[in-house]
């Protein structure tokens, strides 16, 4: 019963320097956000213990009452807050959660239309090392090089030629809602199914702040822990005509046990998720996004190089094009680092450099808007950034105005350091 700094100090000597990093630094990764001190509490429960193979009603373990409980309620919350028929919340992760979505209506060697990884795209989406590239006959679609929105003439004309049995929206690096209409009248013109990634977005469809799909896509699978704020984890989203196909595609077809520990922490993210500040911080998600994309635009920032692709944003990213820049992404990210900013560096589309180097940055809005910011502390973490790419000021001049904005809003408190571990 040996607490853990006393059982195992190197872990917690890892786990305390990684909340010094989370506390010290402005997170900007745009898949990253910071779970609610009651969701960790739920995913650090007894619950893990728990063996419960099946769904709750129906498992292959005594012992389930418990956890039935907390997975209806999980169920009930993720259909209520998306506005969905059926809801399978047991997937390990976003990838297993596609895995799973694909598995379920599709066969090896069957057809699917994705975004291209170096447009935006997710491995998921067809990606050649991924299992939906080996799986599945995959063929990409792109953003237009003349104004990088996703080229819905050319879906309309790959899925004509090509004849798919699934066509894949959604996006890792975008900055632009997607049309799904008209993804669901091409992906009826040809009889496919649309399945709808909004991994990225979740969190703004649950706010009212970004287009639901689920009314025009077959199935809707999703992440739990980006904007969406709860732990690390998928779900899948569908119309009830589709949920046994989906359940037993999950468990037995891609899954072993589920986690109910991480299904509890979904319920109380997804409570979290249906209320009023909740909304209103996808609200300064969104603003402090647009902040950033303004500052980024700005002149002294276009003088070296520097813009913001498809000028603008209207989701909780930003995409830095450093193409005309002699800064690279991998240059730019270590810069940002430097000064205590963490964002990851990214292949723009059309982009002359290596994926290891790059041409671009994804900045995100949405753990700083968890933290607290709002229009002013977004201001001056955009000008921070804007500087420390220019390269004009010192590096320890911006690192005191990072300080000074991650010390103004303190995360997670009342959270102590692991006792045993070194601080
Ligand atoms: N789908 C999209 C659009 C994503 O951006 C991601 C995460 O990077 C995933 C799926 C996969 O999620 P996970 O990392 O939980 O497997």
């Amino acid at each position: 019963a040996l607490p853990l700094g006393e059982l195992d100090p190197d872990v917690a000597t890892a786990v305390n320097a990684e909340l010094h990093r989370q506390q010290s630094t402005l997170e900007m990764i745009a898949s990253e956000n910071f779970a609610p001190a009651a969701v960790m509490e739920a995913q650090g429960s007894v619950l893990t213990n728990k063996y419960a193979e099946g769904y709750p009603g129906r498992r292959y373990y005594g012992g389930c009452a418990h956890v039935d409980a907390v997975e209806r309620l999980a169920i009930a919350r993720a259909k209520e807050l998306f506005g969905a028929e059926h809801a399978n919340v047991q997937p390990h992760s976003g990838a297993q959660a596609n895995a799973a979505a694909m598995a379920a209506l599709l066969k090896p060697g069957d057809t699917i239309l994705g975004l291209d990884l170096a447009h935006g795209g997710h491995l998921t989406h067809g990606m050649r090392l991924n299992y939906s590239g080996k799986l599945y006959d995959v063929v990409p679609y792109h953003v237009r090089e003349s104004d990088l929105r996703v080229d819905m003439d050319e879906v309309e004309r790959l899925a004509l030629a090509h004849r798919p049995r699934m066509i894949v929206a959604g996006w890792s690096a975008y900055t632009r809602r997607l049309d799904f209409a008209a993804f669901r009248r091409i992906a009826d013109q040809v009889g496919a199914y649309l399945l709808v990634d909004m991994a990225h977005f979740a969190g703004l469809v649950a706010a009212g702040l970004h287009p639901n799909p689920v009314p025009y896509a077959d199935i809707v699978t999703t992440t739990t822990h980006k904007t969406l704020g709860g732990p690390r984890g998928g779900v899948i989203l569908s119309r009830a005509g589709l949920a046994k196909k989906i359940d037993s595609a999950v468990f037995p077809g891609q899954q072993g046990g589920p986690l109910q520990h991480v299904i509890a922490a979904k319920a109380v993210a997804f409570k979290v998720a249906a209320g009023e500040e909740f909304r209103e911080r996808q609200q300064r998600t969104l603003h402090g996004a647009r902040i950033l994309a303004g500052r980024l635009l700005a002149d002294d920032v276009a003088e070296a190089g520097i813009t913001v692709l498809t000028g603008g944003t209207e989701v909780h990213l930003v995409l830095v094009d450093l193409r005309s820049s002699a800064l690279d992404g991998r240059q730019a990210e270590d810069r940002l680092h430097r000064v205590g900013i963490t964002v990851n560096r990214n292949a723009v589309p059309f982009d002359p450099r290596p994926p290891m180097v790059s041409s671009g940055l994804r900045i995100g809005t949405p753990a700083l808007a968890t933290r607290g910011f709002g229009g002013a502390e977004f201001r001056e973490a955009a000008d921070i950034i804007a500087q420390a790419l220019k390269g004009e000021r010192s590096d320890d001049a911006l690192r005191d105005r990072v300080g000074k904005l991650a010390a103004a809003f303190p995360l997670y408190p009342h959270l102590p350091h692991v006792n045993g571990g070194a601080a």
